[in-house]
């Protein structure tokens, strides 16, 4: 056949590049435009298996092409990634023709699409969690030169036409072109479902929505992407901007801000660093107060100690707050202020007797701080040390259990005792038992509040109970509303009870307490310390 009529093929085609191959699929001729400069498809393609031009994913593709054309046919269009080497690609459409007057010869048409771009190997550089993410904009920041930090959202629509292998390798696609595109090549991250982010120059105009649509092309998927990017500025206080940060992504996913991630975040991490100034100032001026609910042993009726709680002007209850100052590593000061709090009743004239179980976020046993200051606040009153408690929240949050215990040990050394709240919600709250030596645990209330109807809430604090028994430590009902849920944990063996049957929180620890006419006994009186 003669030339003329192959580039009339090319032309047919209206592609940049016309390949044959022989029989065996080797080049034998290339003609057109090159992928990229020196690459000369003349040069570098002849006497080559045409495969072997093709990132292995793609090669896998065109040989199955090639090996299912018929001829006189030609074959759909294939996007494939034509390898450059040393990791950098181009991704081109070709149409494989088998011309019967060729035979076994047959021709490809070639177009080159985008720009060549390099694809590191997912295995490579998996995607960032969110906190590693939040840690790479941390050392981002601390370097910071004059060109800005942003961070893109990215929404990702289409992944759905796809399923089994072929969402396996787009999705391995899509991880790889998001990594490329990030600032260093590995600060992308997988926030939920079809949401991503990664950072990048502020400067970096690269589009990503492009570079998504195509690397999906090459599956013959058509994926589109919704980005939305955000100026990232480090702030005078760098550790409390970043955790007002990871505040503001946390919040970004949860709502489910797909719409508008870029505006959630910016409005989120603003109301965070107002948020975080009004609350160390609350802090600062200790202008909160407690508020004492009694925990009565449920054999006697007698008070055994009162749990503070803490009341913040301004908010429904303290919960949410907490929550959030938690989450902004701000909650070891406020706890610290409630220890003094706290003391400063035990101190008063007439609570001589009086003892507290304060709340302690979990993360105060992630370092030696919390420790070392309840210890300074009661400094030589040994009595304090043996009235006061704390109940351990949020045990999830603790990161190193081993290190957990040595303070927990010096605490109740110095005489504390130490209770977990809240247990039996979480998977491994008996692995925290486990590791964590204390005083007492407190029965989460929502199983207290369904034991009178509910068998298994019953199975499982009758099985704590028995082991509570067993390491001798004492059990507290939590959220104990009536009498008939009061008789039921006694009858189940718990020792303690608190709730609204005995006692709301009240601005003081009230000592005096109505009798419980069923039994004469009286809820609440303060007649032993057990
Ligand atoms: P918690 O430590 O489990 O406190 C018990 C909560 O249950 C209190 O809510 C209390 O008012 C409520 N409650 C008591 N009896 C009943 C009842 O019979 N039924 C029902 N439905 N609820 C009852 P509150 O005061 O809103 O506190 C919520 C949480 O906030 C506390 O849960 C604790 O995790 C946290 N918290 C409170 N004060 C402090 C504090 O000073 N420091 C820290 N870190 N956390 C605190
Ligand atoms: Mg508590
Ligand atoms: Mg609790």
């Amino acid at each position: 056949m003669a030339l003329s009529s192959r580039l009339l093929g090319l032309a047919f085609a209206s592609a940049d590049t016309l390949v044959e191959i022989d029989g065996e699929d080797r080049v034998v001729l290339a003609m057109g435009a090159a992928p990229a400069v020196g690459h000369a498809p003349e040069d570098a393609w002849t006497n080559r298996p045409l495969i072997d031009l093709f990132e292995p994913r793609s090669a896998e593709r065109l040989k199955a092409a090639l090996e299912t054309l018929t001829p006189g046919a030609r074959s759909e269009p294939l996007d494939l990634l034509y390898s450059l080497g040393r990791g950098a690609y181009r991704r081109v459409r070709l149409r494989l023709f088998s011309l019967p007057e060729l035979a076994p010869h047959c021709s490809c048409a070639l177009t080159w699409l985008g720009q060549s771009f390099e694809l590191d190997t997912p295995e490579d550089k998996p995607l960032l969690s969110r906190d590693a993410l939040m840690r790479q904009t941390g050392s981002l920041l601390a370097a910071q030169t004059s060109d800005p930090l942003s961070l893109a959202f990215i929404d990702v629509a289409g992944m759905d036409q796809v399923e089994g292998d072929q969402l396996n390798s787009l999705t391995a696609r899509l991880h790889s072109a998001l990594q490329s595109m990030s600032i260093d090549g590995a600060s992308a991250s997988h926030l939920a479902g079809n949401a991503y982010a990664l950072l990048r120059h502020e400067s970096d105009t690269a589009s990503i929505e492009e570079a998504i649509h195509n690397v999906a092309a090459l599956e013959g998927v058509d994926v589109s992407a919704d980005v939305r990017q955000v100026e990232l500025t480090p702030g005078v206080d760098r550790q409390a901007t970043l955790r007002a940060m990871r505040h503001a992504l946390e919040v970004c996913i949860t709502n489910g801000a797909q719409d508008d991630p870029d505006v959630t975040f910016k409005k989120t991490l603003d109301r965070t660093l107002v948020q975080m100034d009004s609350f160390r100032a609350m802090v600062k001026a200790r202008d909160f107060a407690l508020h004492y609910q009694p925990i009565v042993d449920l054999e006697s009726g007698a008070v055994h100690h009162f749990e503070a709680l803490a009341r913040i002007p301004g908010s429904d209850g303290p919960e949410s707050t907490i929550r959030l100052a938690e989450t902004l590593a701000l909650i070891d000061s406020f706890d610290l202020a409630v220890a003094e709090k706290a003391i400063q009743l035990m101190r008063r004239p007439g609570f001589g007797l009086t003892h507290v179980a304060i709340n302690v976020s979990a993360g105060a046993l992630d370092s030696d701080a919390y420790g070392q200051a309840l210890l300074r606040l009661s400094a030589g009153d040994p009595d304090i040390r043996r009235r006061l408690s704390l109940e351990i929240t949020e045990t999830a949050n603790i990161t190193d259990l081993a290190a957990a215990q040595a303070r927990l040990l010096r605490i109740r050394q110095a005489g504390f005792k130490v209770y977990l709240d809240d247990f039996g919600v979480g998977a491994s709250c008996f692995d925290y038992l486990n590791h964590l030596t204390v005083d007492g645990v407190k029965i989460d209330g929502t199983f207290v509040m369904r034991a009178t109807e509910d068998e298994k809430a019953r199975t499982l604090i009758r099985h704590l109970v028995d082991m509570c028994g067993g390491l001798e430590l004492k059990t507290v009902a939590e959220r104990v509303e009536t009498g008939e849920v009061a008789e039921l944990m006694l009858k189940l063996g718990v020792k303690l009870g608190q709730g609204w049957f005995f006692g709301r929180p009240e601005p003081q620890p009230r000592l005096e307490r109505p009798t419980l006419a069923a039994t004469g006994r009286r809820r609440g009186a303060v007649e032993s310390w057990g």
